[in-house]
């Protein structure tokens, strides 16, 4: 069976990528269960750039097929923050309830025409003769006045999708995954990896 190590020590990201893999004939384990512990410095200046830096560092370690992500949340009328910083805006330990409500404080008055946003995910691999491949996927919402819902994570009950009529927190881990920007980039990574007989 083929082997796919994620470069995550993110529980709900493995999940996610093993639902999404799972009618693949491969093995997707953890950097952990794989043995491999590498301190990475994710210091590039794009979405695309931060996965690679992932993907080459544990790629060194192996020659199993080795996928990263990042991730984070644009915001137009912010000038595209907090983009890459979006983990480190206003510091790593601060709670996502005072991140929020300093981004809402910062749209205050703002009409909701200018308040579009979205959410990012940059997928890469690194595959076992070195080859890299990068994909990008958004999810296209805005920034509401008020956070909403108590699923998700992070960002997710200040982004409202007009779809929907809700905060991206208030949809089930199901309707959320399939519009997502890390569930769309799960997939068309599959779609890559299946295109050049990576995976079966
Ligand atoms: P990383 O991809 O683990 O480096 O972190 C990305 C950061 O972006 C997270 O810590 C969240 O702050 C934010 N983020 C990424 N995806 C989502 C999402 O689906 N919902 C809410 N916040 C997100």
């Amino acid at each position: 069976m083929t082997k796919i190590i994620f470069a995550t020590g993110n529980k709900d990201k493995m999940r996610e990528i093993r639902e999404i893999m799972q009618d693949m004939n491969v093995e997707v384990i953890s950097m952990k269960d794989a043995g491999i512990q590498v301190d990475i410095v994710e210091d590039g200046r794009t979405f695309e750039e931060n996965a690679l830096i992932k993907a080459r560092a544990v790629a060194a370690y192996t020659d199993a097929i080795v996928l990263a992500d990042d991730s984070g949340l644009e915001i137009d009328y912010l000038n595209k923050e907090p983009g890459v910083y979006s983990a480190r805006y206003l510091g790593e330990d601060t709670s996502y309830t005072v991140k929020n409500r300093a981004l809402l404080e910062r749209l205050e008055g703002v009409e909701k025409e200018k308040r579009t946003a979205r959410f990012v995910c940059a997928i890469a691999a690194v595959l076992p003769d070195k080859t890299e491949l990068v994909t990008r996927q958004t999810m296209e919402g805005y920034i509401g006045d008020e956070p909403e819902g108590e699923n998700g994570f992070g960002y997710d009950p200040i982004f409202y999708l007009d779809e929907f009529g809700c905060s991206s927190a208030a949809l089930s881990r199901e309707q959320k995954n399939a519009i997502s920007h890390r569930g769309k980039g799960l997939r068309a990574m599959k779609e890559l990896l299946k295109e050049r007989g990576s995976i079966a």
